[in-house]
């Protein structure tokens, strides 16, 4: 069924197959696309690599590159709402939380309860996620530049190969572990390292913590040194309330890092080192 749903997307997208330029929202995907498309084009990225989606500007070049673009990837409403009313008009634009590609779990509250009918949007970080996104962008751009096709592919299963290889090596913890994110966008590799979700501070990385939340958490720490998943801008004050907490920089869309496999074994290692 899913695969049927893929095919008509392809297929009903290939009628307005000229193909120009590659046009990618987030940073993560940017990476991604980066990959697939190796010696045939350089993809756009439409969002500075610190525009995770939960904060969006768009520019007037950026509207311009929409304009100019064969294809579009981005996320979807659910991650980069600002970008809807440009994209939603836009017939080659391709929403990923709606191609039903990729494998989704539903958002939680900061006390870890799953809400009902969401999505967590932070779908990349799971490396099987990472790897549909990479044939799907190849599958479309084949489509559009069929000359190419070969490239695409080979591309695509390179990059397969590659990521299955790092999230292979991944070493899991024999018991799960808990941990607090600041936001809770780690979800996706909970599975890899064994780990177990004990709340967030907030909801939004751009709305703070509030002292109910905190409470919340101190009267509910599972362990007495936790470990807190955290941004860059995130309140290192605040998080002081919780010790004894260690803290670690992670950054969900891999800002500074410009090839995904690396980016996300960086990532886990990191989230690893915290949970020591
Ligand atoms: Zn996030």
């Amino acid at each position: 069924m899913r695969f049927l749903v893929v095919m008509v997307i392809i297929a009903s997208f290939s009628q307005f197959a000229l193909a120009k330029g590659l046009v990618v929202s987030t940073h993560p995907l940017y990476l991604i696309a980066q990959e697939v498309t190796k010696g045939v084009e350089q993809p756009a990225l439409l969002l500075t690599p610190q525009q995770s989606g939960h904060d969006i500007q768009l520019t007037p070049k950026g509207r311009q590159m929409v304009q100019d673009a064969d294809l579009v990837i981005w996320l979807g409403k659910q991650h980069e709402a600002p970008l809807q009313s440009l994209l939603s008009q836009k017939s080659n634009a391709i929403a990923l939380l709606n191609s039903s590609i990729l494998k989704t779990l539903p958002q939680r509250d900061v006390k870890g309860r799953a809400i009902a009918n969401s999505i967590d949007t932070h779908v990349w970080l799971e490396p099987n996620n990472a790897i549909r996104i990479g044939f799907f962008i190849a599958a479309l751009r084949s489509q559009q530049q069929p000359q190419y096709k070969a490239q695409y592919w080979q591309n695509a299963q390179n990059f397969a190969k590659e990521m299955l290889a790092v999230s292979r090596v991944v070493n899991k913890n024999s018991r799960p572990k808990n941990y607090w994110a600041y936001h809770d966008a780690y979800q996706y590799v909970e599975r890899a390292l064994n780990l177990q979700f004990a709340g967030a501070l907030t909801t939004d990385p751009e709305i703070p913590p509030t002292i109910a939340q905190i409470q919340y958490l101190m009267v509910n720490k599972p362990q007495k040194n936790m470990c807190i998943l955290a941004e860059y801008h995130a309140d290192g004050h605040l998080i002081q309330r919780l010790a004894p907490v260690t803290t670690v920089t992670v950054d969900e869309a891999m800002a500074n890092e410009n090839n995904f496999v690396i980016g996300w074994k960086k990532l886990i290692k990191s989230i690893q080192q915290c949970l020591h």
